[in-house]
């Protein structure tokens, strides 16, 4: 997610470059993503970019209560101002009073969309990945998964387990 723009910051205010994007196993710092896809409009404004992002993401991810892996999809949005450091007519340095958070483009003119990616990707994807609504987990004695197998762990500080053990005591008294 790496785009050459000097052409497109030499253009006038105003000017759109559109790109369609299509990538395979883009890797984002920790975040790797299986594929990507949508469409990127670039706008000329007075400070530098205005880049738009609308797409899908596909990546693997493990389920919250059962660990195996899934796959996420998920959508993504964002349009943020990148603003270069370097003019890109005159190359002359770029003084502009900035928000701490703002995107910048280097002396390299390459626009560099993986920050901005990642950030909106931790927003957009669930906090608590399920790979089924009513997924049972994992049996917290022995592992094993619960969507697969029962297995025969008494659950933990389940009361009617007391009740049963008693039961069988008066029975092997009785008899
Ligand atoms: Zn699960
Ligand atoms: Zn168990």
């Amino acid at each position: 997610m790496r785009l050459d723009v000097l052409f497109d910051l030499r253009q006038p205010i105003g000017s759109v470059t559109t790109a369609v994007v299509d990538e395979k196993q883009v890797r984002l710092y920790d975040l790797q993503l299986e594929t990507l896809r949508g469409s990127l409009t670039l706008l000329r404004t007075d400070r530098g970019l205005l880049v738009s992002l609308d797409g899908d993401v596909n990546m693997h991810d493990r389920c919250a209560r059962c660990l195996i892996e899934i796959d996420n999809d998920i959508g993504i949005a964002f349009e943020e101002e990148f603003v270069p450091t370097t003019d890109a007519n005159t190359g002359a340095r770029v003084n502009v009073q900035l928000d701490d958070d703002a995107f910048r483009i280097g002396a390299d003119f390459v626009l560099d969309l993986r920050e901005a990616l990642r950030e909106y990707l931790l927003m957009a994807k669930p906090l608590k990945p399920l790979c089924r609504a009513d997924c049972e987990g994992l049996c917290p004695s022995c592992g094993a998964n619960l969507n697969e197998a029962y297995c025969v762990c008494p659950p933990d500080g389940d009361a009617r387990w007391g009740v049963l053990a008693a039961l069988r005591d008066r029975q092997a008294k009785g008899s």
